[in-house]
């Protein structure tokens, strides 16, 4: 087991709705020195990229994007959630199904923060079905922006997200990949 899997084993908690809840150190407390670990980690996997801005969305990605925006020494863009599009001006515009809170989100960054001159680096906390990751990318796209790569701290291997982001030919690089969670035992196995 690497340092991230290790500590969910030690510290995750499996929830009802095949939640897995890392809130003691990734999405309410956090562990900074964790995210430093896995910063190098990812500086180390997306290597020889030249990255102008990492993109991740609110809230649980932006403690984490902002510690690897520390080490490629480039700004954080956190794309913002919004229940209705009025009142907001020039942005970019997705929508997103939202699998913790189980609603749809319109989801927007300015049109300022990104632009065809950007290549971004996606940094997110979980990756299940995909539906954040892939608003994240309509967005980039909407903005004529090249993804080089993203980042993932925990993906639920058992679900497809991560298997279709793959196909589309993106460098997806996932610090931990669970493949299955007992809520009963509490055991938790991953991907080797
Ligand atoms: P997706 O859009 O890929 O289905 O889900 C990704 C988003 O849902 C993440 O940004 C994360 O906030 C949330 N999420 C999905 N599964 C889990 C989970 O098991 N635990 C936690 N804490 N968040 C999750």
């Amino acid at each position: 087991m690497n340092f991230l899997e290790e500590r969910i084993a030690k510290d995750g908690i499996i929830g009802p709705g095949n939640v897995l809840k890392v809130d003691s150190f990734l999405n309410h407390q956090m562990d900074v020195d964790l995210f430093q670990k896995m910063s190098k980690e990812w500086m180390k996997r997306f290597e020889g990229k030249n990255i102008t801005k990492i993109l991740t969305i609110e809230a649980s990605g932006i403690g984490i994007a902002s510690v690897v925006a520390l080490d490629f020494h480039v700004p954080v863009v956190y794309a913002k959630k919004h229940k209705t599009i009025n009142l907001i001006g020039d942005v970019y515009c997705t929508e997103v199904y939202s699998y913790t809170h189980q609603r749809q989100n319109h989801v927007v960054v300015e049109k300022r923060f990104l632009s065809s001159e950007d290549h971004i680096l996606i940094i997110d906390d979980f990756l299940a079905n995909g539906c954040a990751l892939r608003g994240l990318l309509d967005l980039a796209n909407q903005a004529g922006a090249t993804v080089e790569g993203i980042g993932i701290v925990v993906e639920k291997g058992f679900q497809d997200g991560g298997k279709e982001i793959r196909e589309m030919g993106y460098q997806l690089e996932s610090l931990a990949i669970v493949e299955s969670m007992d809520a009963e035992t509490g055991s938790i196995t991953f991907r080797e």
